[in-house]
């Protein structure tokens, strides 16, 4: 396999994960930027992510237009995508997903923080971006570049996570893998939060531990989950050369 398949490869994997892991179900989307051209990013037809083959991975520059469509037609929030690669170079995959737990923390005052040690790459707090404050009343679904500016602006700097009233989230990483996991401990994080409200007051993890558990989760942790979950996906795992 060429560099080339073996990224379109992980992407169907990374794509068949986050349905089984329930992050996606008939809707959300994951990306990756081009191994070779970092101002363009490789993306799925517009189709439910446990469908999704080779075939169905399209090539886009960085304002969301399709290089190559043939008669295939992209996601309507593809900008998500390139907003992030525009806003962030060292990132070089993000995850748009409306993973059910999430979605209170996006509605209410109480705000989503780390609370597992698995958690931790979720980020210090996840913050919310509100459509309302630049579009007013819209599908809320980012739908042009100027959104997913706005959008990519809430993650800030160093943001991995952010959640969009309403809708859903986005979840971004250095590499396809970490945004996976990422994306699935942000489901995990907030299940877990919801049941312990239910119990009193949490005990979140403190900054400290925040920082030094990110700085532990190296390739070894993301390539132990990426494996198990290749499995349970019914996937091969393919060596990253
Ligand atoms: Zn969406």
């Amino acid at each position: 396999m060429t560099k080339f398949d073996v990224v379109l490869d992980e992407l169907v994997t990374a794509n068949r994960i986050l349905a089984r892991e329930g992050v996606v179900d008939s809707f959300g989307h994951v990306s990756v930027r081009h191994p070779d051209r970092p101002d363009r990013y490789l993306l799925s037809r517009a189709r439910a992510p446990d469908c999704i083959e080779a075939d169905d991975i399209m090539e886009f520059s960085l304002d969301g237009t399709p290089l190559d469509p043939a008669d295939r037609r992209p996601y309507l929030e593809r900008f998500i995508h390139g907003a992030v690669y525009e806003a962030r170079p060292e990132i070089g995959s993000v995850v748009h997903n409306h993973s059910p737990s999430v979605i209170p923390f996006g509605v209410t005052n109480q705000r989503l923080r780390p609370l597992l040690h698995m958690c931790a790459s979720i980020g210090h707090e996840v913050p919310i971006w509100e459509s309302q404050d630049r579009f007013g009343d819209t599908t809320l679904l980012v739908e042009n570049m100027e959104m997913g500016r706005d959008l990519a602006r809430c993650l800030g700097g160093g943001g991995r996570t952010a959640l969009m009233r309403g809708h859903g989230s986005v979840v971004i990483g250095r590499t396809l893998r970490e945004a996976v996991f990422t994306s699935i401990y942000l489901e995990v994080n907030a299940n877990l939060q919801m049941r312990a409200m239910n119990m009193g007051p949490i005990k979140f993890l403190s900054p400290g531990e925040v920082d030094a558990i990110i700085a532990r989760t190296g390739p070894f942790t993301l390539n132990r989950a990426w494996e198990n979950w290749c499995r349970r996906a019914n996937r091969p795992v393919i060596e990253i050369p």
